[in-house]
């Protein structure tokens, strides 16, 4: 994954920082900050809370906070909490932030949904589908993919049997 060191963004698979553009761009390290989520003071203090009680450090930056107006006007409603964690532990903090139900409300910004099982998806289709057998589905279909797997490594004439043995 690579990552941009003066946004403290990750580049996906994209070759330029989304945040800044730059295309100065290096592989991340587990101690780099990396920004996690943007959120609102309220959901930001919660989002803390948890890392905390889970020893996950993290570090915060709110947006459009600073100056005069948090002072006249109380607690901006619409400031912004950046909340940045260490590359290494964006798994276990995402594990946190679905654990409190946060990421399913935004569906915005940094975090990206999970990846779609798309080779799963696709032997699937190939299965009659009713409601009573989708479990049964699945596992067959994460099977057939792993042996699948197996099968690419070996040979592909392989593959051709193993089909024709499964579909017929
Ligand atoms: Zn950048």
């Amino acid at each position: 994954m690579l990552y941009c060191e003066r946004c403290q963004v990750l580049s996906r698979d994209e070759t330029i920082c989304p945040q800044c553009g730059s295309r100065k761009l290096r592989s991340a390290s587990a101690g780099d900050p990396v920004l996690l989520f943007t959120a609102g003071t309220e959901e930001a203090q919660r989002i803390t809370a948890a890392f905390d009680g889970e020893g996950i450090p993290h570090m915060e930056r709110t947006e459009g906070g600073e100056g005069l107006t948090p002072i006249i006007l109380g607690q901006s409603r619409c400031a912004q909490v950046r909340i940045f964690v260490p590359y290494g532990k964006i798994d276990q903090a995402k594990d946190i932030m679905l654990g409190i139900g946060v990421l399913k409300e935004a569906g915005e910004g940094e975090n990206s949904p999970e990846p779609e099982p798309t080779d799963a998806q696709k032997q699937t289709k190939e299965v009659p589908m009713s409601p009573g057998r989708r479990a049964a589905v699945r596992i067959f279909s994460a099977l057939l993919f792993l042996i699948l797997v197996i099968a690419v490594v070996s040979a592909a004439d392989m593959i051709v049997n193993l089909f024709k043995s499964f579909f017929h």
